[in-house]
């Protein structure tokens, strides 16, 4: 980083005190941006990197609901509206008892660059709640979503924000979230929320399309080098909705999934993960991982320990932020690991990226290799905005088609900045500029 760098990361640091997330998340940015900022002077005027970090509104507030017997609840919602300069706040929800303000401004902040890499015109946000769904009853999800809906749709519009899911939030929870909007406004207007089922807006596609767009970005780095998925062996952590479509998508290509995981541990399996089984524990019964042990009797679930201890050529985390420290980015560079993508929002920690780097391992940063969820919702938006709805296959191909783009510009971003291979560079770099020329052209804003 250089001095100029220097001193606004210190006075984020200042200004934002208790966020540790949201500061790791612009040093992660400012790492990239030194050799930026020497080619483009202009991008040091008018305080642009500073406006940058700044969000340009942050809305907190009180969500109380109901339980089943009737005890009364208060949590804390938020929507952070970070960037809209290349279009609507674009950002998923999340709700997560470890939610706070640090964590959604980290998220918003990535997502202001990631959502420039897919070139489509949307701006960046997050939001959600420190609710935690697991364990309440569809009802008491339903009055919550309601209750945070309530008070969300006055800041939230097709033209102005956008959410979607995230951790906590699928589908039931978009359909709860929508249905309020729904009553409140007196309006079906479908393009202010995406993620939605398919008979009410939704896109074929976007449910898979994270997980997907993350095999698709790993076979474009594979691909680069002459390989493919086929015969690689792969672990994913998580079980949720990036982990499930990313082990389908993985398998699709020829790749076998050994191993994955949810928060009280993860199993392995030689034969390769059954995913009707995993959809069926996960999507449906919402029950634990342990349970695809007990039931598919080829796996074995494992309490204790890192599913990062389990070998493979490829490794994607897809749970959570900081699931993958510098310990186990050496225990995976051992075990002859050579490609990382993140499927999660920053999951590995800057020590595991260095880690990972210094070893020779190819590593795909969450900015570029989990974009495909989010260009997908911004195809659900062209879709509810001309009230029409695409083909499964015609839609996949053009998530697959918009992740060989964002692997292209990080591929040769990198290079024209001298660090080839350098995707976490070549990404930094590419969607700082395409926010930066816009802001020098929208003026002081
Ligand atoms: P889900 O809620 O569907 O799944 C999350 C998975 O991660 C679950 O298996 C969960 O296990 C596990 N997990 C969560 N927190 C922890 C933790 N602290 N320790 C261990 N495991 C944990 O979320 P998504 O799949 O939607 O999101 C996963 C990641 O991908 C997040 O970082 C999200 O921001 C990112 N992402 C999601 C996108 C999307 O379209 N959904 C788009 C781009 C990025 P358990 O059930 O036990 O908690």
């Amino acid at each position: 980083m250089d001095a100029h760098l220097n001193d606004i990361y210190d006075a984020v640091i200042r200004r934002n005190p208790g966020e540790p997330e949201f500061h790791q998340a612009v040093e992660s940015l400012f790492g990239s941006l030194a050799v930026a900022l020497g080619r483009h002077p202009e991008y040091a005027d008018d305080a642009l990197v500073e406006r940058m970090c700044e969000p340009e509104r942050q809305i907190i507030f009180r969500v109380p609901w109901a339980d089943d017997s009737g005890r009364i609840h208060v949590n804390r919602g938020y929507r952070v509206q970070f960037s809209s300069v290349l279009g609507p706040y674009k950002g998923g929800l999340r709700f997560h008892p470890s939610v706070n303000l640090g964590i959604i401004k980290f998220l918003g902040f990535e997502q202001i660059y990631k959502n420039a890499l897919t070139g489509l015109p949307i701006g960046g946000g997050k939001g959600g709640s420190d609710f935690d769904p697991k364990g309440r009853s569809d009802r008491e999800v339903m009055r919550f979503c309601q209750s945070f809906m309530t008070e969300l749709q006055r800041h939230i519009g097709e033209h102005t924000d956008v959410p979607a899911g995230d951790i906590g939030v699928g589908q039931r929870e978009i359909g709860y979230l929508f249905g309020q909007y729904m009553r409140l406004k007196n309006a079906h207007e479908s393009g202010v929320i995406t993620g939605k089922g398919i008979s009410w807006g939704g896109s074929l596609v976007r449910k898979e399309a994270t997980g997907y767009g993350v095999a698709y970005f790993v076979s474009n780095v594979l691909e680069s080098a002459g390989d493919s998925l086929d015969g690689k062996r792969v672990v994913v952590s998580g079980s949720g909705n990036v982990a499930i479509y990313a082990i389908e998508k993985v398998q699709q290509q020829g790749g076998i999934v050994v191993a994955c995981s949810d928060s009280s541990g993860y199993i392995v399996t030689e034969k390769g993960i059954d995913v009707p089984l995993l959809k069926d524990i996960k999507e449906r019964r919402r029950a634990r991982i342990h349970t695809y042990a007990d039931e598919s009797g080829s796996a074995t679930f494992v309490r204790d320990g890192s599913v990062w201890d389990v070998d493979c050529d490829v490794a994607l985390p897809c749970a959570t932020q900081n699931e993958l420290d510098h310990t186990a980015a050496e225990t995976l560079a051992r075990n002859g690991c050579t490609i990382v993508a993140e499927g999660a929002n920053m999951p590995v920690t800057p020590a595991g990226v260095r880690t990972l780097r210094q070893a020779g391992v190819k590593f795909g940063p969450g900015k570029a290799a989990n974009a495909g969820g989010v260009a997908t919702s911004a195809l659900e938006m062209q879709q509810n905005a001309s009230r029409d709805s695409w083909h499964f296959d015609y839609t996949d191909q053009r998530l697959e088609s918009i992740m060989s783009d964002i692997f292209q510009r990080c591929r040769d971003t990198a290079e024209t900045y001298g660090a080839p291979d350098d995707y976490v560079l070549g990404a930094n770099i590419a969607g700082f500029t395409t926010v930066a020329d816009a802001m020098c052209a929208l003026g002081v804003v």
